[in-house]
């Protein structure tokens, strides 16, 4: 990678100002380094103390989690405070990223400013419907940041995640430290199921047909219109909601596997994924 200027801003005004004229953030550099990309200008976000992981909310309560753009995945992965918020379902989703030096650098702002199909993090984020703040822009939710990315230069500050204690992580690789072959994710979130497969190859999808099938199967549980605050005991839906996200999912054939295996990868994932979330 060539690079003839390199800056190293110390607030997020002056960095978002190098961004907008043009130059290019760098997060952990990992990915950035690897495809050969050239640029005048790179700026480097090291300075801006958003390397952080911090409950938020508003009065008395902390009901949510921030992650500055620049924790990495090591820090993602021993933090006690999400494992306790998410049942240990961030600590799945870093656990195998390649090895302890490269999670070190591996950053979360990076990651999802990337919008990698083969991602962990962004197959649980999508799950827990996370808020993205983007600095000078405001905030959007992860789901419209993927699907639809601001046209022009944006500097990713953080990601905001409500806690969670329904939640689960799951995928399956050849080696230990190799790309996911499938990756899933379940979460129930403010009274709805929401179930995501990741790693296709292709990026993070929702899966209506099947977290419509849960959210049914949960009404039923718990009578006519009562709110629902607590998913249902999952062993009459999980299995017809996995063959669901099965069905209306696009898999691709690659060197990790046939879009075949992948099918029937997903109904094993997404089954484990709404058992565990939901126990
Ligand atoms: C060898 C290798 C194997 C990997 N295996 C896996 C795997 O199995 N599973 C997995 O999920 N991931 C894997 N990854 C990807 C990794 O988890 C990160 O997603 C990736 O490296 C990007 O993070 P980074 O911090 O290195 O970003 P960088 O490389 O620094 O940046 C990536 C992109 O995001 C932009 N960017 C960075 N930070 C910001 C910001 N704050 N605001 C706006 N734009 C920004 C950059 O300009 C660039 O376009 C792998 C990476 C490598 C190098």
């Amino acid at each position: 990678m060539e690079v003839n200027h390199y800056m190293r801003p110390q607030t997020l005004d002056e960095a978002y100002g190098l961004i907008q004229k043009g130059g290019l953030p760098v997060g952990g550099g990992c990915w950035l380094h690897m495809n050969g990309r050239s640029t005048d200008t790179m700026v480097d976000l090291c300075e801006l103390r958003l390397d952080y992981i911090r409950e938020v909310g508003s009065g008395d309560s902390n009901d949510f989690v921030e992650i500055g753009a620049m924790t990495t995945a090591r820090s993602i992965e021993t933090s006690s405070l999400l494992d306790e918020a998410f049942r240990g379902a961030f600590r799945h989703a870093t656990e195998h990223l390649v090895g302890v030096q490269l999670r070190n650098l591996i950053t979360i702002g990076g990651t999802v400013a990337g919008r990698y199909g083969f991602s962990d993090l962004i197959t649980l984020l999508l799950a827990l419907d996370a808020r993205v703040n983007l600095y000078g822009q405001g905030q959007m939710g992860l789901g419209d940041f993927l699907s639809a990315p601001p046209k022009g230069p944006f500097l990713l500050e953080s990601v905001v995640i409500a806690k969670n204690p329904y939640v689960s992580f799951q995928s399956l690789r050849i080696t230990r430290n190799d790309f996911a072959v499938l990756n899933a994710a379940a979460a129930f979130v403010a009274g709805g199921w929401r179930i995501v497969v990741g790693a296709r190859p292709a990026a993070a999808r929702l899966c209506p047909n099947a977290q419509a099938a849960c959210d049914a199967a949960c009404a039923a549980a718990q009578g006519q219109g009562a709110a629902i605050v607590a998913p249902a005991a999952p062993s009459s839906y999980a299995g017809a909601a996995a063959k669901a996200a099965a069905s209306e999912t696009v898999f691709i054939s690659d060197s990790r596997g046939s879009a075949d295996y992948r099918r029937l990868l997903c109904e094993t994932l997404v089954e484990r994924a709404i058992m565990e979330a939901a126990s």
